[in-house]
């Protein structure tokens, strides 16, 4: 990427929120059923049927908005964004436009030298989600399931404040976070209920107006995100270096190519005919409500990576990982509230075995076949040198495997350490003897040499010895 360049990239991310209902039907919004089976007449768009508010989603976009420090507005209003589409009977989607529920707010993200850098939101507001076209196994047909029409999403607009792809993501791993906690989506992100568009645009260092952007559709994956900006970013400066301008338009990703490719020209906010839905009376809450909805609000992520920082001295790199979902929050805090102080060793077993064996099986934290409690035994067994960290691992994948407790492992398996210093000090002297060379140029200065006495210690002891114990008393032999 070009010095010269810098790039400005804002999200729109459309977050599903996990209502049993629709936004404005009562029909269901259960993930994969059978085409059209979860559509009602509203849905389909019958003319004469009319919406009615799932008092649900306001609730949901309330609460979001207080978790993001914004101005919930007293008053919000439907408007209907004209267009026409297959998957879109009514030939509009009820949005707001003028008069969204939640206004202006912000969060912040660690930038590149690990400084905490704000984001600010514009603005979130409810909408209606459209059907899906379907032309798999259909031969020259298309087909439309409306099962998801009508789903209630919380598109939320970033300002053009990224300016990075790993801002970006960042940004979008913040909210993520804050949607999972609030339980108002559940953010999987397979099966599009966590999605976003990234606008992203380029200008030359230092200049104050903004280049003219190009909006990447529907990315569904953290990295595609990634991935698609840089493309993009890349495409950007590239026309603009070879003397060409950039276009205003929407571009989709294919993850195949890993390139973006235009899809059509960007439509401007006059070209939907936005105005108030007659149908829907505004949405108008009170303090009281607003109160009510704050005093629902959890411990929130920034929040809870702070207290962690200061309750558990873990670093702060490690207190973001562990916030990111608040199940894994809590299995570190029973965890760590199980040992004695030892709360940084369990971060590090947590965001390094842990968390490596949970992806690797693709299993969630609350599926982890080690519990919070046995894996604070076993680092207890660390701090009180009953084993070593590397006879932990051994230790740890047994558990894994559901063959016991820490405690039961280390017994069947004899992994005690040996902390008599007799029986080292007997394994020490029957290894120094049988490789007198090496001994000798331990002694003529070659102080490296240590290692492979510590190494051949180990291999008798099966890595049983106590490492520290090992070393001093190598040294006092080899040096005496
Ligand atoms: P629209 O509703 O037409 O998509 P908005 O003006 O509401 O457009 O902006 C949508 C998103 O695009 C916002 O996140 C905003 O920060 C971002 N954005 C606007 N202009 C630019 C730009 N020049 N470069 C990058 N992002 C931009
Ligand atoms: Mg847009």
């Amino acid at each position: 990427m070009s010095r010269n360049w810098e790039v400005v990239i804002g999200l729109e991310i459309h977050t599903q929120l996990a209502t049993k209902s629709k936004i404005f039907s009562g029909a269901a919004t259960a993930y994969g059923a059978a085409p059209n089976t979860q559509a009602c007449l509203v849905d389909l768009g019958y003319p004469g049927t009319l919406p009615v508010l799932n008092e649900e989603v306001v609730r949901m976009a309330t609460k979001f908005g207080l978790a993001v420090n914004a101005e919930i507005a007293r008053r919000s209003v439907f408007a209907r964004k004209n267009y026409f589409y297959p998957d879109l009977p009514k030939g509009y989607q009820i949005s707001q436009y003028e008069l969204p529920i939640v206004g202006e707010g912000e969060l912040f993200i660690e930038d590149a030298d690990g400084k905490q850098k704000r984001i600010g939101i514009t603005r979130a507001h409810l909408e209606e989600d459209a059907g899906k076209s379907i032309h798999e196994g259909l031969d020259r047909h298309s087909g439309i399931d409306l099962n998801r029409a009508g789903t209630p999403l919380l598109e939320i607009v970033s300002e053009p404040d990224l300016r990075s792809a790993q801002e970006a993501v960042a940004y979008m791993r913040k909210i993520h976070s804050i949607v999972r906690y609030l339980e108002i989506s559940d953010g999987n992100m397979q099966e599009g209920s966590f999605r976003c568009d990234a606008n992203v645009s380029v200008r030359p260092r230092g200049q104050e107006k903004l280049g003219t952007r190009a909006e990447l559709k529907n990315l569904n994956s953290f990295r595609f995100v990634e991935k698609a900006i840089n493309y993009e970013v890349e495409r950007q400066i590239e026309i603009l270096e070879d003397g060409g301008e950039v276009v205003q338009e929407t571009r989709l990703y294919d993850s195949d190519k890993d390139e973006t490719r235009s899809m059509r020209s960007k439509e401007e906010a006059n070209d939907y005919r936005y105005f108030p839905d007659p149908d829907l009376l505004p949405v108008e809450i009170d303090e009281e409500y607003i109160a009510a909805v704050r005093a629902t609000l959890p411990e929130l992520p920034a929040a809870k990576q702070q207290r962690f920082i200061e309750q558990y001295s873990i670093k702060p790199e490690d207190a973001d990982i562990l916030t990111t979902s608040r199940a894994l929050a809590d299995y570190f805090e029973t965890a760590a509230g199980a040992t004695d102080g030892k709360a940084q060793v369990v971060a590090n077993w947590v965001i390094g075995e842990l968390t490596g064996a949970l992806n690797k099986e693709s299993l969630e934290i609350e599926q982890s076949p080690v519990s919070p409690e046995a894996l604070a035994q076993l680092v207890s067994r660390i701090s009180d040198d009953t084993i070593s960290g590397k006879i932990a691992k051994e230790v740890f994948e047994a558990m894994w495997r559901g063959e016991g407790s820490a405690d039961a492992i280390i017994e069947a398996k004899g992994l005690r350490q040996i902390t008599d210093n007799s029986a080292i000090e007997a394994i020490v002297d029957q290894v120094i003897a049988a490789n007198p060379g090496q001994a000798a140029e331990y002694r003529a200065g070659k102080d490296k040499l240590i290692g492979f006495f510590v190494g051949q210690v180990m291999k008798e002891t099966q890595g049983k010895a106590n490492p520290g114990a090992v070393n001093k008393l190598l040294k006092d032999k080899l040096s005496g």
